[in-house]
């Protein structure tokens, strides 16, 4: 495990708030220089008090009110700029972590879980922000007032001073020690808690598969045991912290013991009068909550740690699908598509696509077959660039993939998954998904030839229909209208369909159906055809398609028409034999 701390890290992030840190750094040193004043305060007092003089009694009252006053103004600009700047700083890094989140492939997030991914962006980047609060709030204001209430007991008396301190660094090596012991401990218990997230998130997403395998007591039992690692991992912290506190309690109090101690011995040597004393005795309680904040920080800190190493290992990790450096915008495309010679592997030692060779002529549909794990979909989803061949080309137009921007590309290639997700919002906006600005009627001519219009408008909130999550269920075929209208709205060249498994009621699969052939077609229903790869589980489409071709094990093995197909009397005829007839 990584030890090496990742504070600097959040220099960066500092420096465009440093005008205000430092006021509030200088709000700070003015609201130290009165500590000194106020352990003067408490001697005066004390004498004045005890000599019964009334009239220095109310000087010093007077005087110390304007104190207090100026005190709590400097204080107030402490505490607003440091939280403000602090704010800001967590704001910067969330938003960083989330772009660069957003820059990353998808085999990156085949590999993570959701719930981690939300517990950084979510706790972590807020206790990096309560770190750096807490660091310029809290700690540099009490690591001054330490060093100034310190310099003012040795300007009183430097034996005492000196006698007191002698228990100082056998108390700092202690709370180093527990420090580190409690690092460990909370690094372990924050990966449990993220474990649980990322665990309930499978779950929920998961709920039908776990009901319909009647899983409940095994989802139950896989969680108590989670929670309960849980728990011990806590409580093990909180144990540290106890004993940690405990310790430093003790040494504090024995401090105290031997000061008073030698208090005594000063006066009674006369190298301090009553009065020092206990202005003395102030200063020495102006340093408890300094002592015990900054050991509470540290041990914050040393937690913090964990969140901040979490944060910079996600901003570390490079995208392994990159915009090339001066990459130009593809141009408004035909529609011809060619894979030379392509190879490519999710995992080294297991080639999914080898040698593929393709060319697709601009309109042409193109139906991918063959059994489930051939490769069909890794072949389609190298077009979008979703993940990158390890050998070989793939052109659009003559232009390499490779040379293009990200969203040129894809912009001009539609995609209708088998299942289709919908984001939390309005029915428009799921429509004009990824569209910053759309025009109400656009959407609408979209969902009209994606046969989505009718139901959209049967709701009573109709295009402003909340969907998603707390939205309205709206049913296979619906989703798979709703896709399809998105892709219309989109209007691109190139369309990549995913043909869903699942069996639609007769209606919904008709409705369907001619939406899709109706998206096959160019530019609103014009005559021209796009470029279009089905990945086909249904007869009509295979047979509508001008080719098809026989994927298996990452190799087309036979391409034609499906007449030319079934006469061949090969793999289609066999594939087709299997599946459709
Ligand atoms: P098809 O679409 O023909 O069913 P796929 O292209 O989905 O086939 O899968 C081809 C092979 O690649 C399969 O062996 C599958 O297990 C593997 N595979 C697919 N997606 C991934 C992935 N994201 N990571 C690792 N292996 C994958």
């Amino acid at each position: 495990m990584k030890t090496r701390s990742n504070y600097w890290q959040i220099l960066p992030y500092l420096r465009p708030q440093r005008l205000t840190i430092t006021k509030a750094l200088a709000c700070t040193i003015a609201f130290t220089i009165f500590w000194p004043i106020i352990a003067w305060l408490i001697g005066e007092t004390a004498k004045v008090i005890g000599n019964g003089d009334l009239k220095g009694f109310a000087q010093i009252a007077g005087f110390s009110a304007i104190v207090f006053l100026v005190r709590g103004t400097v204080q107030y600009g402490q505490d607003t700029l440091m939280a403000k700047a602090a704010l800001i700083i967590a704001l910067n890094l969330r938003k960083k972590v989330y772009a660069h989140l957003q820059q990353l492939d998808l085999s990156y997030f085949e590999k993570s879980q959701t719930g981690d991914l939300s517990y950084r962006l979510t706790e972590d980047i807020d206790r990096i922000g309560e770190v750096v609060n807490k660091f310029f709030h809290q700690f540099i204001p009490c690591i001054l007032q330490l060093i100034v209430v310190l310099g003012y007991m040795v300007y009183l008396n430097w034996q005492l001073t000196l006698g007191a301190l002698i228990i100082a660094p056998v108390m700092a090596l202690l709370i180093g020690w527990f420090g580190e012991r409690l690092l460990i401990y909370s690094r372990r218990s924050q990966d449990r808690i993220s474990d649980l997230s990322a665990m309930l998130a499978e779950v929920f997403s998961g709920i039908r598969l776990v009901k319909a395998f009647a899983a409940e007591e095994y989802e139950i039992n896989r969680f108590v045991q989670e929670a309960e690692q849980n728990r011990r991992a806590k409580y093990l912290a909180e144990q540290v912290k106890a004993l940690q506190f405990v310790i430093v309690g003790f040494l504090e109090a024995m401090s105290i013991l031997l000061l008073f101690f030698l208090g005594g011995w000063q006066i009674s040597q006369g190298n301090l009068t009553g009065a020092g004393f206990i202005s003395y005795v102030a200063g020495v309680a102006l340093l408890i909550d300094p002592i015990s904040i900054t050991t509470s920080n540290y041990s914050e800190f040393k937690q913090g740690e964990a969140s901040c190493d979490r944060i910079f290992e996600l901003l570390a990790i490079q995208p392994s699908v990159v915009e090339k450096t001066g990459a130009i915008a593809l141009p408004h495309v035909n529609g011809q598509v060619e894979y030379q010679q392509v190879s490519f592997a999710y995992q080294p030692e297991k080639p999914v696509l080898q040698n593929l060779n393709l060319l697709v002529h601009p309109g042409e549909t193109i139906a991918l077959v063959g059994p489930s794990g051939a490769g069909k979909t890794t072949l389609v989803n190298l077009l979008p660039r979703f993940y990158e061949p390890q050998t070989g080309n793939i052109l659009i137009d003559g232009i390499n993939i490779r040379d293009v921007t990200f969203s040129s590309l894809r912009r001009q290639i539609g995609i209708v998954p088998q299942e289709t997700i919908l984001f939390s919002g309005s029915i428009a906006q799921n429509i004009a998904f990824g569209q910053t600005y759309y025009e109400m009627k656009d959407v609408e001519s979209a969902a009209k030839i994606a046969n989505a219009h009718q139901f959209i408008t049967q709701f009573s909130n109709g295009y402003q229909t909340w969907v998603g999550e707390r939205g309205v269920n709206l049913s296979g075929g619906q989703r798979q209208r709703i896709a399809i209208a998105r892709a219309v709205l989109l209007n691109p060249r190139i369309l990549i369909l995913d043909e869903a498994t699942s069996a639609l009621d007769s209606e919904s699969e008709a409705l369907v159906q001619e939406a899709l052939e109706r998206l096959m077609r160019d530019s609103y229903g014009g005559l021209r055809q796009r470029t279009v790869f089905i990945i086909a589980h249904r007869l009509t489409t295979v047979r509508r398609a001008d080719r098809i071709l026989v994927v298996e094990s990452g190799k087309i093995v036979e391409s034609g028409t499906h007449d030319e197909l079934l006469a061949k009397g090969d793999r289609y005829a066999c594939f087709y034999a299997q599946q459709f007839s």
